[in-house]
């Protein structure tokens, strides 16, 4: 199985979560689940984009360049009439258009002379001149927003342009991040030679809570096939997505696959040609539930959680998967021949486009070469090395 291939059975298999109401005030980050539709022509009414007077601009070519001051149009209050062309109205930014008006002069461009404006350039205005004009942006009932967009600062201006108090937004996944190892202790905890501390579950509690998800839990559990039957029967019974990482491989107590299977998970896949990652497991409850064994050691965790984890969220939520971005290689660089080969990397711009500089490592059990790294750049197999400025795929943490 190629990561492709993986990508594809992941893809074919997540389905979004319902939908479900939220407010305007809370919905940053999320995924809308309706189309957003302009309440109304965008700007609303011809719009004053300058403090200074509205007139009309006809009367400029007749020479014209003392008008009376007949009135204040502020911002917020409905369209006055100009008398005749012989006078101005003063205006405000965001104001109405006063009717009978064309274009608005910038109070940089005129003195007062007691009740009068004078101009100092009438010839440099114009009918239009900065007025922005009813439905320039977007007619009332065209398409803002679809629904799958991801709602950033600029979506939620738009969604309250709208008048949209509220809106459809996919459900949070509620993920369970579960860890295995007898060798595994907690932060804070006393630790003997022979122990390992307990660091890939904080990295993708990290990862997930970094990418929005609100509602993430962590657990433990160590090496004992009924414990872990138990403990995941009643996680997979809570929660929409589960990650496990460690004892996903060979090794004698490498349960995972197994018990998950005995919870009812269906194993979709079991190693990828990858390195690192290759014992990475892939599975589906009968409700539509993922659930990925990764790999334990650290790269691969990190690398199996962005490369197939994060992307499965991404459909749950019912948006597209961030992919890869292309990058030209700093340095030369040999993959594998018969692999696809992740290799983390920096990338830096000196003098010129951001470039990928694989980072030096020393495997998949050296987490601490991550620290810094922008991703990692997947190689696909091929026995000669890359040249540098080759394109590749960068992944981004
Ligand atoms: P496993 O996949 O269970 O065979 O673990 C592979 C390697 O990763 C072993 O050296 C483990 O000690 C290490 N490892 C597994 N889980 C974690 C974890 N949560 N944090 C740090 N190291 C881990
Ligand atoms: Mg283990």
């Amino acid at each position: 199985l190629t990561p492709q291939n993986a990508e594809q059975a992941i893809r074919e298999r997540v389905t979004p979560l319902p939908a479900e109401p939220c407010a305007l005030q809370r919905c940053a980050g999320r995924v809308l689940r309706q189309d957003v539709i302009a309440e109304r022509d965008s700007p609303p009414f011809d719009r004053v984009c300058m403090d200074g007077v509205a007139l009309a601009s006809g009367a400029l070519a007749s020479g014209a360049d003392r008008f009376v001051v007949q009135a204040l149009q502020p911002a917020g209050v409905p369209a006055l009439r100009l008398a005749d062309e012989t006078q101005a109205i003063e205006v405000m930014t965001g104001a109405v258009l006063p009717t009978g008006t064309d274009c608005v002069i910038p109070l940089e461009e005129y003195r007062t002379d007691g009740p009068a404006i004078v101009l100092e350039r009438p010839a440099a205005t114009t009918a239009g001149r900065n007025v922005q004009h009813r439905g320039s942006d977007a007619r009332g009932g065209t398409l803002l927003l679809r629904a799958g967009t991801r709602l950033g600062a600029a979506e939620v201006a738009i969604v309250a342009s709208a008048g949209l108090a509220q809106v459809q937004v996919s459900r949070q996944p509620r993920v369970m991040v579960v860890s295995t190892g007898d060798e595994l202790i907690e932060a804070g905890q006393p630790i003997a030679p022979h122990q390992v501390r307990r660091s890939n579950a904080h990295a993708i509690v990290a990862t997930l809570r970094l990418a929005g998800l609100a509602e993430v839990g962590d657990d433990h559990i160590t090496d004992d096939e009924a414990l872990l039957q138990r403990r995941l029967a009643a996680h997979l019974a809570g929660h929409d997505l589960l990650v496990l990482t460690g004892g996903v491989s060979k090794g004698r107590f490498d349960f995972v696959p197994d018990v998950l299977r005995r919870c009812g998970v269906e194993q979709v896949f079991h190693h990828v040609d990858q390195k690192p990652g290759r014992p990475l497991w892939f599975g589906i409850t009968p409700d539509g539930k993922p659930v990925f064994g990764l790999p334990g050691n650290p790269v691969s965790t990190l690398v199996c959680l962005r490369r197939y984890v994060q992307p499965a969220l991404a459909l749950l939520g019912g948006t597209t998967p961030q992919g890869p971005e292309p990058v030209a290689l700093a340095t030369p660089v040999t993959g594998s021949p018969r692999q696809t080969t992740f290799i983390p990397a920096d990338l830096r711009a000196d003098d010129g486009p951001p470039r990928a500089w694989p980072r030096a490592h020393r495997g998949s059990g050296d987490f601490l070469s991550l620290a810094g790294t922008a991703g990692f750049i997947e190689l696909p197999p091929m026995a000669a090395a890359r040249a540098a400025s080759t394109i590749v795929d960068l992944w981004r943490w």
